[in-house]
């Protein structure tokens, strides 16, 4: 049971982070555990005892060397010069099986010279959605953080109202976030951010480092990943929530989850957190600032690039979100070539789920059981109101026909694509109700369901289902 440590971001030095240690927590109990991330890190032969200890901060392993990293970022478009890890500890880095790389943080494990007013810890219920989203992300195919385990404790903490103290330990391959680069551009530091770029060149973006310009080719990477991540999230209908540049990952996975939320019935002006008044980072949002956030990182590496524009960032940003995008939609409608006017096609859809109210997730799969030889249209999800489908249905049928797959071939493709199980905040909203009253099993089930999001799963149907009326409009805030 030895994991294989090579802290390379504590062998930075300490303008990077403070070196500190978790505050463990009092009388630890176990949440749940992911297997399967486990073993990805190597640490599937550890016993429940021992996960126990690491998960809630009294055990470090040999090796190990815990750190909260520095950096700061743009939090609703204004600058906060001196963030950090204000409650989550870099344990270490570990080297897998695949010799990657992998950082374990552990979030909730106390003060840190970062917290400002926080008390460093996490609630069981923010450390529940974090679990949650971040499985259903990866399983649905979506860059992400993945989360190895929760543990819970007897320590009240203070929010809207008393909770208890819970850490949740992550795994990925970086932590560095688009503020680490600005908070050593903005303090003019300019040798650290050097060195900064270098560490994560040498280690995330190994194809650019014998460049011509090397730091060009990072910038232009980090952007083409970021829009990248955004169109999946366009996609599949998920709104990150808090899109500050603290929590844009420089190796494009969905990061810090907190206020997110699934779109049910499809709306683009959909704002899933409760604090964010301006709709700065609405749904349809997203893409937009998701550039704004690359032209940040720009301006941030603009000391180490040597030629790169605006206006060029932009174009690339846009290029690569339009493309991605564009993929995932007529896959999503299963359509294999490209054709004029398929991106009028999907637009089209789009208007009439939002103008219906039309679940989005439950539209595409039951389009995936569409059979072009139907004369009338027979998708249940719209049944009330297929009239103004039809004009639709019957452009859908002739573009169908340009395509050379069989009906049979058509269905499989789309049951791939087009997911029957997401993460609905009110599903989360039961598993985090039960998880306070000390019974973790439907936070268990959600789990499992979510692990298979495109498989039929005949006893797990009513997770497909749409809110109910409690359900629909539970706010979500920042504070976790
Ligand atoms: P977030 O909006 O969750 O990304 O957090 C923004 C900043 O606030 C980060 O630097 C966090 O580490 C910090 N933070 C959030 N919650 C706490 C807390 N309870 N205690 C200390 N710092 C926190
Ligand atoms: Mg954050």
């Amino acid at each position: 049971m030895t994991l294989h440590f090579d802290n390379r971001y504590a062998a930075l030095g300490e303008r990077f982070y403070a070196s500190l240690k978790p505050l463990s927590l009092p009388d630890p109990a176990s949440v749940i555990i992911n297997n399967d991330a486990l073993k990805q890190v190597g640490l599937n032969d550890y016993s429940t005892e021992h996960l126990l200890s690491l998960f809630s901060g009294s055990l470090l392993p040999e090796g190990s060397d815990p750190l909260a990293m520095v950096y700061s970022g743009h939090q609703f478009g204004g600058y906060s010069p001196q963030l950090g890890d204000g409650r989550g500890i870099l344990i270490g880095q570990v080297t897998n099986a695949q010799n990657t790389l992998l950082d374990l943080h552990l979030k909730g494990a106390g003060k840190t010279p970062f917290s400002r007013m926080g008390d460093g810890r996490a609630v069981l219920r923010s450390s529940i959605r974090e679990f949650l989203a971040s499985e259903a992300l990866y399983h649905l195919g979506i860059p992400t953080t993945r989360a190895l385990g929760i543990t819970t404790s007897s320590e009240p903490v203070r929010r809207e109202t008393m909770e208890r103290a819970s850490m949740l330990m992550r795994y990925s391959e970086s932590h560095i976030r688009f503020g680490s680069f600005e908070y050593f551009s903005y303090t003019e530091q300019h040798d650290a951010l050097k060195i900064l770029a270098d560490y994560t060149l040498e280690n995330h973006f190994e194809e650019v480092v014998s460049c011509e310009s090397p730091y060009d080719e990072f910038l232009i990477s980090a952007v083409k990943k970021t829009a990248s991540l955004i169109a999946y999230w366009q996609a599949y209908g998920f709104a990150h929530g808090v899109m500050n540049t603290d929590n844009m990952s420089i190796i494009g996975q969905t990061f810090d989850y907190g206020p997110y939320g699934f779109m049910e019935s499809y709306d683009p002006y959909y704002i899933c957190n409760h604090s964010d008044d301006h709709g700065r980072y609405a749904f349809n949002k997203q893409p937009a600032i998701g550039l704004w956030n690359c032209q940040a990182l720009a301006q941030a590496l603009s000391p180490l690039t040597v030629n790169i524009k605006p206006r060029q960032v932009s174009q690339i940003y846009q290029d690569n979100f339009t493309q991605r995008y564009h993929s995932l939609m007529i896959k999503k409608l299963g359509l294999t070539q490209n054709q004029q006017n398929d991106k009028q096609l999907y637009q089209d859809l789009l208007d009439l789920l939002e103008g219906y109210h039309i679940d989005y997730t439950n539209f595409f799969r039951a389009l995936s059981h569409f059979d072009q030889n139907d004369g009338a249209v027979s998708l249940e999800i719209i049944k009330s109101c297929a009239a103004p489908f039809d004009p639709w249905f019957d452009r859908y049928k002739a573009r169908l026909n340009v395509e050379k797959l069989s009906d049979e071939q058509r269905h499989k493709n789309m049951l791939g694509v087009n997911p029957k199980y997401v993460l609905r905040n009110y599903l989360a909203q039961m598993a985090i109700q039960n998880s306070e009253t000390g019974d973790f099993s439907e936070l268990h089930r959600l789990y499992d369901v979510l692990k298979s999001p495109y498989d039929e799963q005949p006893h797990n149907e009513r997770y497909a289902e749409e809110a109910p009326q409690w359900g629909r409009n539970l706010q979500i805030s920042c504070s976790s």
